[in-house]
């Protein structure tokens, strides 16, 4: 399958462009108190080096908006201002440097504070993203019960669009977000038939990191299968660092970019003789800070490991005490149970520099 891309406008959000032909760019949101300056840079540097390309912080106070002076010093990364209700937050984030500011314009109290906004991001250069749900609709588009929660989703979100082209504002992009997949699907499929703006996808409020993941791995890369969405965050109630991560899985299965280790593991089945779960779960973890993309496989057994996972370049299958390490699915030695986890890891290391010389 070839992803035909829609194309939509490009716009820049610091130095990172989105839309038009500009790589789907990933994101998250640190869920540090960001007054705390030190713990909320320590978090998204952590973010920056999984692969995150743009960093949101949570605006809730004045504190929180100076502080983003400090944070975007010491950040390699856009960081975006996450503002509800309170459009002075908005302005002083944007004197603090923050390089984007997300609103809901629903919950900002009509056209003037937006304005205000788009008036500010335009003298000083910053992308907004309008970010447009369910729970805050105007109220004549909330008593359209008739009315799909989609179509006047859209409704709403065009709107704001107008208003923001009528002020000659063309640096941002949408949201129009919904915990429900179905009308997340139908809100993104119809909104990008009506616009160009780039579109920032995401399910909201997706829930733990498996539920989380599903859901977003299916509404946002059912969308991004058909060519829907420039940015896009996984949300999850889990350490952000796993937005990151379940991101990359999405894009490295739909192939559309590529990032770090792509870990194929068998189901375990009664030929297992090691503990595999064990030994996926160290070689996940030491295997995270990988950048090169790479194919890694675990495998149970011998019986039927390499040959499962001939496409990969490095893996191990399990026997008994002992283990097999191969390349491309050929055996290249054998290796003790107990040094397998340390064996791969070595192997992978040394293909990673092998990369990144001819890279
Ligand atoms: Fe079973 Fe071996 Fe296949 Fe794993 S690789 S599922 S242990 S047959």
């Amino acid at each position: 399958m070839r992803i035909q891309r829609k194309r939509t406008r490009r716009i820049q959000l610091g130095d990172v462009p989105i839309g038009g032909s500009a790589p789907i760019a990933v994101q998250s949101m640190t869920n540090t108190d960001t007054r705390d300056v030190a713990a909320t840079v320590a978090q998204a540097r952590e973010l920056v080096e999984a692969g995150c390309e743009l960093v949101r912080v949570a605006v809730p106070d004045q504190k929180a908006a100076e502080a983003i002076s400090s944070i975007k010093d010491q950040v390699p990364a856009p960081i975006i201002a996450d503002i509800h209700f309170d459009v002075r937050l908005a302005l002083l984030a944007a004197d603090h440097g923050a390089h984007g500011i997300r609103i809901n314009p629903g919950n900002l109290g009509g056209r003037e504070p937006l304005k205000k906004v788009v008036d500010r991001a335009s003298a000083g250069g910053l992308a907004l993203r309008i970010g447009v749900n369910a729970g805050s609709l105007e109220k004549d588009l909330l008593a359209q019960r008739d009315r799909p929660w989609a179509d006047r989703m859209v409704e709403s979100a065009l709107r704001y669009a107008e208003f923001l082209e009528d002020r000659g504002f063309v640096n941002y992009k949408i949201s129009i977000k919904s915990s429900d997949v179905p009308t997340t699907l139908d809100a993104y499929r119809l909104l990008s038939e009506k616009t160009d703006v780039p579109l920032h996808l995401g399910v909201t409020e997706a829930g733990t990191l498996i539920d989380g993941t599903v859901k977003s791995a299916l509404g946002i890369g059912m969308l991004l299968s058909e060519g829907i969405g420039d940015t896009f965050r996984v949300s999850l109630t889990a350490p952000p660092v796993m937005e990151i991560r379940a991101a990359f899985a999405i894009l490295r299965a739909l192939k559309i970019r590529e990032r770090g280790v792509e870990l194929i593991s068998c189901p375990t089945c009664g030929r297992c003789e090691v503990d595999l779960i064990s030994i996926v779960n160290q070689v996940e973890k030491q295997l995270a800070h990988i950048v090169t993309p790479m194919k890694i496989a675990v495998m149970g057994c011998v019986v039927n490991g390499p040959g499962e996972a001939r496409e990969a370049d490095i893996g191990i299958a399990g026997g008994k005490g002992k283990g097999i390490l191969f390349r491309r699915g050929e055996p290249v030695r054998k290796v003790e149970e107990s040094e397998l986890v340390k064996a791969l890891i070595s192997e992978v290391e040394t293909l990673e520099k092998e990369r990144s010389r001819t890279a």
